[in-house]
């Protein structure tokens, strides 16, 4: 983890991906190189189907927002009154009932954490992370209208980018002492819709081995300057749901309403975030204070 005036430095000097740019990738190549390396700043067409998207992320950031404040101390009862949504306010209170994140431990909320690895600077911003004596928990609160595939999930670049960067950072957290093993570093998905069934997912030496590898080949991949390298996906059904659809197409794509709900679930694989999206505050909480809850 570097101080903001190091990564300044270092920064400046290499690419930076995060976990949108690997996603973007593997959505559709064309749309990586629209997005990250031409940077074009391209209108989402008027429809149903993109204003439900965006009702639903917004949604789930007013929740991370309120779940990162209720860490840093403000009261569930002072929040919980500023809530008027009825959605928002049943998350609130599903996360007050199972609150997963565990007692004992030294919590971080919305941090982001760097490593440099393979002549590029990754990044990874993460809602929660819990230090317990032994283990380390990375939490992301999902507000999806499914629970996530287990298998899915723990080969997604989320969870694979954050458990690589957290093997590669712990010794820089305060009150964290000695080596850990990758089995000592869990990403655990909590559901605000399915409160009780969190899926925990263990890291592993072989995982982390996998990943050693999984990088250095992304890095390759998203490092090319040219067109001739991002080729249009061939799964056409993604079109449909991506705003650069008039961009390439010319015109607006028919919605096939049978994809809808998959597609509302994108939060699962965070395929319409916008590149700066899940860009945290940054900010550490105090040790976990459940006095005010
Ligand atoms: S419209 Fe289709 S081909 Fe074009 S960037 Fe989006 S997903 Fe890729």
């Amino acid at each position: 983890m570097y101080n903001a005036e190091e990564k300044t430095k270092r920064g400046s000097l290499m690419k930076q991906f995060s976990q949108t740019q690997i996603q973007d990738y593997l959505f559709c190549p064309r749309r990586y190189f629209l997005s990250h390396i031409q940077k074009i700043t391209w209108p989402e067409p008027v429809s149903p189907s993109f204003e439900k998207i965006e009702e639903s992320n917004r949604q789930g950031k007013a929740f991370h927002l309120f779940i990162n404040r209720l860490i840093q101390g403000v009261s569930y009862k002072e929040l919980i009154s500023q809530v008027y949504e009825t959605d928002l306010n049943q998350w609130l209170k599903n996360f007050k009932k199972y609150n997963p994140l565990p007692d004992n431990a030294k919590i971080f909320s919305e941090i982001e954490i760097s490593a440099i690895f393979a002549e590029i600077l990754w990044i990874g911003y993460m809602d929660a992370v819990a230090f317990l004596p032994d283990k380390i928990q990375i939490f992301d609160w999902k507000t999806s209208r499914r629970v996530g595939d287990p298998k899915v999930l723990l080969n997604s670049p989320q969870t694979r980018l954050y458990c690589f960067l957290m093997m590669q950072n712990h010794q820089n957290f305060l009150n964290f002492s000695g080596n850990i093993s990758p089995d000592q570093i869990e990403m655990v998905y909590w559901y605000a819709r399915f409160p009780s069934d969190p899926i925990h997912l263990q890291y592993s030496a072989e995982l982390y081995d996998k990943d050693l590898f999984y990088f250095k080949d992304m890095a390759e991949k998203l490092c090319y300057d040219d067109r001739a390298n991002y080729p249009q996906t061939l799964q056409q059904n993604n079109c449909r749901f991506c705003r650069f659809q008039t961009f390439c197409f010319k015109e607006t794509l028919l919605e096939d309403e049978s994809l809808e709900d998959e597609f509302l679930d994108s939060e699962l694989f965070g395929f319409f975030q916008q590149p700066d999206q899940d860009i945290a505050g940054g900010s550490e909480s105090a040790q976990k204070n459940f006095e005010s809850f």
